[in-house]
């Protein structure tokens, strides 16, 4: 059965963002491939945190994903800090990754950008994701459109080391996939449709939180940004506002973009914010209900400490493979 690795940082609450670019398919894929699921919370403290604010989200995370119907019978569950060999396994990534590699990164630009002070760790970031990848021998990686280049990156990292330490009859490492969604892959700002939405942005307006109200949900609805043509069509270049919404409202819905674009054909926008709106609170309404209940639950540590002991035999397993390569044992 091939691997799949994937993981959310707790640097928030996810967003509808999130959950189209990548949750969504934690769900779907579960049922095919031998899944890998965690909460990354080494990859937060690349940006500061507030340890009772971390602490908080990262349990709030794992109960997030079962909600969603993550299932853990079917996936392993776990938080990255309870596997060590993931910060093992980054330090040796970082010490074979040319800096020049990391400082061209894009989002290592945009973040550093919104920071008083950068660490090195942000710089770090695609290392770890890296390591975290290759220590499950992951095949495939369910992730946004924005995580592409941390996987080109992770693809080229792995074919140095494989040519530099392994032989031509012994892959050391498996050179993963991306999967990203036919549609949505990039979820944009519901105030500024020319940047991508964020469960970080400090203007809670321009995101939908996976644990926001229906009240909440109907007034951002409303107060996203379209145009003044009024008209209902797919077209990201011209109309990024409507076009955002439309790909929401397909991935709640499940109808096609040229669906929905029918039967909005004679409707303003107004109708389909409001029809958007009951869309997206059929959906997490339940799935909330559901949250609150995993959250004050046992079943919850329980898990994740089954997550974490699965996930740390096989990160394990991987770490050695990797030591012993590059001489350390
Ligand atoms: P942060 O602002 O803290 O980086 P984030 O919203 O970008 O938060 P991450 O934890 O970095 O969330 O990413 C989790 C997953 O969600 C990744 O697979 C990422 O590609 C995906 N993702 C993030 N934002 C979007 C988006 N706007 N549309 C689709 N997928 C997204
Ligand atoms: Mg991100």
């Amino acid at each position: 059965m091939k691997r799949i690795f994937s993981g959310v940082q707790p640097s928030g609450t996810p967003t509808i963002g999130n959950y189209v670019g990548a949750l969504k398919q934690f769900v779907d894929l579960q049922d095919q491939f031998d899944t890998y699921y965690c909460v990354v919370n080494e990859h937060a403290i690349t940006v500061a945190q507030d340890p009772e604010t971390l602490r908080k989200n990262t349990r709030s995370l794992a109960a997030l994903y079962l909600a969603l119907g993550v299932d853990p019978n079917k996936s392993a569950i776990f938080i990255q800090s309870q596997v060590p060999a993931h910060a093992q396994a980054a330090w040796i990534v970082q010490c074979l990754t040319p800096l020049g590699e990391l400082e061209r990164m894009t989002q290592f630009k945009d973040k550093a950008q919104k920071q008083d002070n950068i660490f090195a760790g942000l710089l770090g970031y695609p290392a770890l994701m890296v390591a975290d990848i290759v220590l499950y021998d992951a095949d495939l990686v369910p992730v946004g459109e924005d995580q592409k280049q941390h996987m080109e990156l992770t693809r080229n990292f792995v074919d140095r080391f494989n040519n530099r330490f392994g032989t031509k009859e012994e892959k050391l490492l498996v050179k993963p996939e991306i999967y990203t969604p036919k549609a949505g892959g990039r979820i944009m700002s519901l105030q500024d449709p020319s940047k991508k939405m964020s469960k970080s942005d400090d203007n809670k307006k321009a995101f939908i939180s996976l644990l926001d109200d229906p009240k909440t949900i109907e007034k951002k609805i409303k107060s996203a940004v379209t145009d003044s043509s009024g008209e209902i069509s797919y077209d990201p270049e011209d109309k990024p506002g409507v076009s955002n919404l439309l790909d929401i409202f397909s991935a709640f819905s499940d109808q096609s973009i040229s669906q929905l674009e029918k039967t909005y054909a004679n409707s303003g926008y107004g109708q389909l914010k409001t029809d958007l709106s009951q869309a997206l609170i059929a959906v997490l309404e339940p799935m909330q209900k559901d949250y609150q209940r995993l959250l004050a639950s046992s079943e919850l540590d329980d898990v994740l400490a089954a997550g974490a002991k699965q996930a740390n035999e096989v990160a394990n397993q991987t770490l050695a493979r990797i030591e012993k390569a590059i001489g350390f044992r």
